[in-house]
């Protein structure tokens, strides 16, 4: 039916295990890879015709695939929809161009949804650009993060994100600024409106190399120490509640270590749950819902999940 992607780009009951950072979870009836933005806008327009039941995935590090899997087709947004490209920005207000002008000043940077976050926050800022520091250690897809309005150590997505390119279910290509995508903690407008993101425009300013070096490497050293980076998992599994933050309440609550089957609560870190060897998505859901009761029970406090789950 999709033929004119390639057998190689379509692959019928396909294990999601492979494209979660949780190495777990069931089949998707369909997989599609699309090599091209062409493509994969002919594979969106063809699920759209038929009703078909379908999901984009980015880099797969805030999801979790049940062990039923998904009864459609997962549109995997990766090297096929990857380029990067930078123009300065005469029109800004610290223009280059400008009578007297030197820098800082600003550039634009425009990647494609698929496209690494931490390549293409790693790229500018070691072309002495500002802002991004803290995506340098987000494993997700540029697609993925604006979904997710990632963040991290006081920055977030929407700091930076000037607009984006999506397409709707009606094949329309819609352009948003910023102000467009209603992004606060962990939320975008994209979660409700079903479109697809295409690309991703960030505005940064030009900062201060070593800055920018010492920051990262801040950062990096403190995502090696203090998190779980050697067991699969998808992050801080909990939105942080109003209040608190999910790994204390969990770590006060007795829960680190708590083992259900594969999963566990890491010991380094309270608010990753890691699958320690084995676990089935089953496993990880079960160990969400000991956290759920037993944080509520001692605190009084709903943990929500952060992690996208597929198929439940
Ligand atoms: C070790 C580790 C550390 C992490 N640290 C952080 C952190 O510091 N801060 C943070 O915010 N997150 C963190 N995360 C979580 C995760 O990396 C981010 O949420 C990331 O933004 C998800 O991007 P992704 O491409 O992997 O999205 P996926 O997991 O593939 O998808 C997540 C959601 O986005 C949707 N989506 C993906 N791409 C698109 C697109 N192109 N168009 C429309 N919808 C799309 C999917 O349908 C899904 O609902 C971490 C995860 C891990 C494993």
């Amino acid at each position: 039916m999709l033929g004119r992607l390639g057998e190689d780009r379509l692959i019928e009951n396909c294990s999601m295990a492979a494209y979660s950072s949780f190495r777990c979870g069931g089949n998707a009836a369909l997989l599609a890879e699309p090599g091209s933005l062409e493509q994969l806008l002919f594979v969106l327009e063809t699920l759209n015709s038929r009703g078909a039941e379908y999901m984009v995935l980015g880099n797969g590090s805030n999801v979790l695939f049940s062990d039923k899997g998904y009864d459609g087709a997962v549109v995997h947004i990766g090297a096929g929809l990857a380029d990067i490209s930078f123009e300065t920005l005469p029109g800004s207000p610290l223009d280059p161009f400008a009578e007297g002008a030197q820098l800082p000043y600003f550039i634009r940077m425009t990647a494609g949804a698929g496209a690494k976050l931490a390549h293409a926050a790693k790229l500018v800022s070691s072309a002495g650009y500002t802002g991004l520091e803290f995506a340098t250690g987000i494993p997700g897809s540029v697609g993925g993060g604006l979904f997710m309005n990632a963040g991290a150590y006081g920055g977030e997505m929407k700091d930076f994100v000037s607009s984006a390119r999506s397409v709707d279910r009606n094949g329309n290509i819609i352009v948003r600024d910023v102000e467009e995508m209603d992004l606060s903690y962990r939320h975008s407008v994209y979660m409700e409106n079903g479109e697809t993101i295409l690309s991703v425009s960030f505005e940064l300013p030009f900062g201060k190399q070593d800055e920018i070096d010492a920051k990262i490497a801040e950062l990096t050293e403190k995502r090696t120490t203090k998190q779980p980076l050697s067991y699969p998992s998808a992050g801080s599994f909990f939105k942080r509640p109003e209040g608190h933050f999910a790994g204390k309440l969990i770590e006060d609550a007795g829960l680190k270590g708590l083992t259900v089957g594969g999963a566990q609560v890491s010991e380094l870190h309270a608010g990753f749950l890691i699958n320690a060897g084995g676990a089935t998505a089953t496993d990880v859901l079960d160990l969400m819902h000991v956290i759920r009761e037993t944080v509520m029970d001692k605190y009084g406090v709903l943990l929500e999940p952060e992690v996208r789950i597929i198929g439940e």
